[in-house]
Parts: C-alpha cells; structure tokens; sequence
C-alpha cells in the first residue's frame, strides 16, 4: 500500500508541459508582440480598417466548403471535434478569413456598403512544429469586404509594405499573380491535367491523388522532381480574358506608381481554393524554409460559397512568430520597456503610507514597481538587497521610503542611471510638483 501511494503521488506530481507546438509567449518576448500589435492598429487606423473579433471555434462546415476540400489545411492541419452535448462539427479555427466572411454575412454588414476589417489572434493547424511553423500560431490579418476593384488589391498590398516599412524590416519582397476567374482556371485546369499526364512518371503519390482534384496544387510542389514539369507546364496567365488582364495590369501600375518593386509568379497558387484574380506573397530569404512572412488576394465567390450574399472581396494574413523572428534576426524589436521608478520599503509597518504614495504617482503618470517579500509573513528584505533589485528592475529612480523620511513627510528619490547615485528628498504632501521629475521620455 505504502508503495502504491508514493506511485500514486509521483504521478500526481509529473509535471504537465505545454502541448506541443503550443508557444507560452513569456514577458520580455510578450512585450515585442504588444510592440508589433500597436504599431499594426495605428497603421491600420491610417488605412481606416477596423478591428473585429470573431470567435476561435467555428462550425467544421465554414472551412470544409470555405477552404476547399483538398486543401492541406482541411485534409490533415485542422483541430475538429464533436460537440459533446449537441454533437455538432466544430473546428478550431485554422485561419480567420472565413469566420470573418461569416460574421459579415451574418450581420449583413455589407448592407451600407463595403467594409475595411482587420484582425488579431491565435489560429490552430495540426502540422509538424518547427522554427516558423506551430500548432497554435498567430495571424494578423486584412480583409476589405465588398469591393471589386483592383485599387482595393493596391491598397492592401501599400498597407502591408507600409507596415515592413513602418518595422524597418529588410529584404522582403512582393510576388504577385493573377488566378482569373473561374472559368479561366477551368480552361488552364484541362491543360494542366493533360501536361502532368504527359510527365506521369514524375508524380508523386500525393500528386497522382491529386491530380485530378487540384491540378493546381501541383505547381506548389516542393519535391525536387517535380520541378521541372511545374517549371513547364502551361501558365494561368496565357488563358486570361480580356478584363481579368485588365484589373491585374490595374493593380501593377498602382504599385508601380507607389515604387513598390514586385516579381511576378506564375506559380503562385496560394493555398486555399477560395481566391480568384490577385494573389501575392511575401517572402523572406531569412527564415529558411519558413520564408512566407505574409500572403493574400481576391476571394470574390467565398461569402456565396459559405451562404451569403454574393460580395467581393480581397485580404491578406501575416504569421507574427515569423515576422518576429526576422526583425529579431535583423535587431529591429525595441528593448525593455521603460520603468521610471522601484520603490525601496524599509519598515511593512509603512505599507499603507507607502500605498497611498504610489497610487497618486500612477494616477499622475509614473510606472513605479514596489518592493514586495517574498512570502507572507516576511520582512520586506535589507536594504542592499532591495537596491540590488531596484539595479535589476531597470527603473530610472528609486524611491527610498525610509523610516526617517516617512516620519518627515518625505521620500528620498535616487538616481540609478546618472552614475553617481545623486539623491533628492521630495515632500509626499506635494507629490504632483515632483511627480514630473520621475517620468522617461521614452
Ligand atoms: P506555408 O506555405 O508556410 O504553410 P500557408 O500558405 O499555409 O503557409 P497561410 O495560410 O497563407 O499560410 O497563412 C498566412 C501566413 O501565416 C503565412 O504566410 C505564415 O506567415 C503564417 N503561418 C501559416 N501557417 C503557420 C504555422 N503553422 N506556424 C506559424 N505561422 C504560420
Ligand atoms: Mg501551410
């Protein structure tokens, strides 16, 4: 029994880890991502794009009609379960576009004309996890519902090139194609069929599945030996009509005015079944294999597609660990935040006193950081050691809220970064004539 209980604590006490592929985004690397998200609001703000929040789970059938059916995603990365009281299908969200499509046509959003959304947040795809690439990762996203112009793929297009540039990033660069319509693609498909029929002996299992189903998705190969045949076979663009040209070359002269330098891929299938007309990446040599920092176009048949009224549309999503990742590599994320001052506590009989203090310093301004013990019931720690941690939190000034200077109505403000330790001793009854003092420009 004695044995049986230990057993039954060691496996009570197994420590229980993340899942796999599922990022803790800690202090310290959660304030790069709040960096990374004020600087995209205050662009999108500029473009007028507006927040919106849709909810992470959603019903399998949105992605499995939305996304098509032999797509990666829906074939092998999604994350479904049964509903275990109702037994319906739901899937937790692999990518935002369609629940954004849903919410708009659910709320008939599109009823007083187009709308420019933006949002934030976890997406889940069940892949192998390696640098650049999770299970649970992060999307930030654009989409302009219910335009079908080609000046809207222009605008999200700037706005994206805005942002790299508003990061300071280096070496991204902009691929653009155009799908046409589907009746082009229709066309284009027969002929693709018949090529990779010809270099049958090329094809891998997977592409011989899919040959017949997404011929498309072949092109997006990457197994070595079926480059060449990819290299060669016929190309969208030749089976074009005359007004799909038409808005393509409308899109290119918008970012040719703008210097916005692209290359055109013809190969460039995206991987989803929804878009139509432009589609575009942005890549990065810098990642590896993972250099796909941010893709989009035009999806104008995917709000009919999942019940709703027919609309145009046009977005694109960015992977944050990636973008991330290369403005680490490339030393552009912003150092540790600024704190203006810790407070040093000699005596808990003060605690209140000290309380009141800070709290009228934070309502005028001021981030200050309190010295705080360690476990209930002790004392606050000496006075050397609490420096030590004033030293290490970073903060500009410590406030020294002495026995002494308590009992004068004082504290006694230090400089921790003029080299010299210089000290000022400030009335607390006048906190708002000092408060100033305090505060970093950063
Ligand atoms: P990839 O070809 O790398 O699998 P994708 O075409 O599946 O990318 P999209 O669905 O277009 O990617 O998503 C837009 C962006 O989201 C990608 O360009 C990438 O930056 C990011 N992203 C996609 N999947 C992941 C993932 N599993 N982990 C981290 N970021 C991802
Ligand atoms: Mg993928």
């Amino acid at each position: 029994r004695g044995q049986r209980h230990r057993d039954c604590l060691k496996i009570m006490a197994e420590k229980i880890v993340a899942v796999k592929g599922m990022n803790d985004i800690l202090p310290g690397d959660s304030a790069h991502w709040e960096w990374l998200e004020g600087k995209v609001r205050s662009l999108m703000a500029r473009y007028a794009y507006r927040n919106i929040r849709t909810p992470i789970v959603e019903p399998t059938a949105l992605f499995v009609r939305g996304l098509g059916e032999v797509t990666d995603i829906v074939e092998k990365e999604m994350y479904s379960f049964t509903d275990r009281l109702n037994g319906e299908q739901l899937t937790l969200r692999p990518e935002s576009t369609a629940g954004v499509v849903r919410a708009v046509a659910e709320h008939s959003l599109l009823y007083d004309g187009g709308k420019r959304l933006y949002y934030m947040g976890p997406m889940f795809r069940h892949e192998r996890p390696q640098r650049g690439r999770y299970r649970q990762f992060h999307q930030i996203g654009a989409e302009a519902l219910g335009f079908g112009g080609p000046e809207v793929d222009a605008e999200l297009i700037l706005l994206a090139h805005a942002l790299w540039k508003s990061l300071g990033l280096q070496d991204v660069a902009l691929e653009l194609n155009s799908l046409g319509q589907p009746a082009e693609r229709q066309a284009h498909r027969a002929a693709l069929i018949a090529h990779w029929e010809l270099h049958a002996d090329c094809l891998d299992e997977e592409a011989q599945r899919r040959l017949h189903t997404n011929p498309l998705r072949l092109l997006d190969t990457k197994n070595p030996a079926m480059q060449s045949a990819a290299e060669s076979a016929p190309k969208l663009i030749d089976f074009l009509g005359e007004a799909s040209l038409a808005h393509f070359n409308a899109v290119r002269r918008i970012l040719d005015a703008n210097g916005v330098p692209y290359q055109l891929n013809p190969r460039l299938v995206r991987g989803m079944d929804y878009y139509n007309l432009t589609v575009f990446e942005f890549t990065t040599t810098q990642l590896g294999a993972q250099g796909t920092l941010c893709g989009g176009g035009r999806y104008d048949y995917l709000i009919e597609q999942i019940g709703g009224k027919p609309a145009p549309a046009v977005g694109w999503a960015l992977g944050v660990e990636r973008v991330l990742d290369i403005l680490g590599a490339q030393q552009l994320l912003p150092g540790k935040p600024a704190l203006d001052a810790y407070a040093v506590v000699t005596d808990v009989a003060m605690l209140p006193q000290v309380a009141h203090t800070l709290e009228r310093l934070r309502d005028l301004g001021v981030s200050v950081q309190m010295h705080a013990a360690t476990g209930a019931g002790e004392a606050m720690g000496s006075m050397k050691s609490q420096f030590k941690k004033a030293d290490a939190s970073g903060a500009a000034f410590a406030l020294i809220f002495g026995t002494d200077e308590l009992a004068r109505g004082c504290v006694t403000v230090k400089s921790l970064r003029d080299g010299q330790g210089q000290q000022v001793e400030h009335e607390l009854a006048h906190v708002a004539t000092w408060a100033g003092t305090l505060q970093s420009t950063t």
